[in-house]
């Protein structure tokens, strides 16, 4: 697929720092012989459906590739699930997240499943109800409403002044 940003080299040779995160993408992961399993992995996405509850303290998250049709669970800690505001459904997009976290392509500790497991999570873009367009919205619709109170004053005010 043409949409890998991690170069074939660099994901074969990700261990050398252990400390620095191989950048690839859900569909790669997704695709993944095994060459990134129990690695350090860094990728993008958009948070999707819905948090299911893990352990005490942790959640799972859906994170989909934007335009396609790769989607993986990323266990998180419930502070790091506390930054996404929007979860995308049918048709609304959600908060696009970067995930730093341990790939298991078959992990021991959730019964087989290909998941991350997150060390970092960052909100990159806010989804569809972004607060500040809302509140935009009453701003304007307020000073509309205070034109108008105004209007009604002057109008009211003429049609005394022409009774008397
Ligand atoms: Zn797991």
């Amino acid at each position: 697929m043409s949409k890998h940003l991690a170069a074939p080299a660099g994901a074969l040779t990700p261990s050398n720092n252990a400390n620095v995160p191989t950048a690839t993408t859900i569909a790669a992961l997704d695709k993944s012989s095994g060459t990134l399993n129990n690695h350090l992995v860094s990728f993008s996405g958009e948070a999707i459906g819905d948090v299911v509850n893990a352990e005490p303290g942790y959640k799972w998250v859906t994170v989909a590739d934007t335009g396609d049709n790769n989607a993986i669970s990323v266990y998180m800690t419930d502070q790091e699930v506390a930054q996404i505001h929007d979860f995308g459904f049918y048709g609304q997009s959600g908060d696009l997240i970067t995930v730093d976290g341990i790939f298991n392509l078959s992990c021991r500790q959730h019964d087989g499943l290909t998941d991350v497991h997150a060390t970092t999570v960052s909100v990159s873009s806010v989804g569809h109800a972004d607060p500040a367009v809302p509140s935009m919205t009453m701003l304007v619709l307020a000073l509309a409403l205070i034109l108008v109170a105004i209007l009604i004053g002057v109008v009211h005010h003429l049609l005394r002044e022409r009774n008397m």
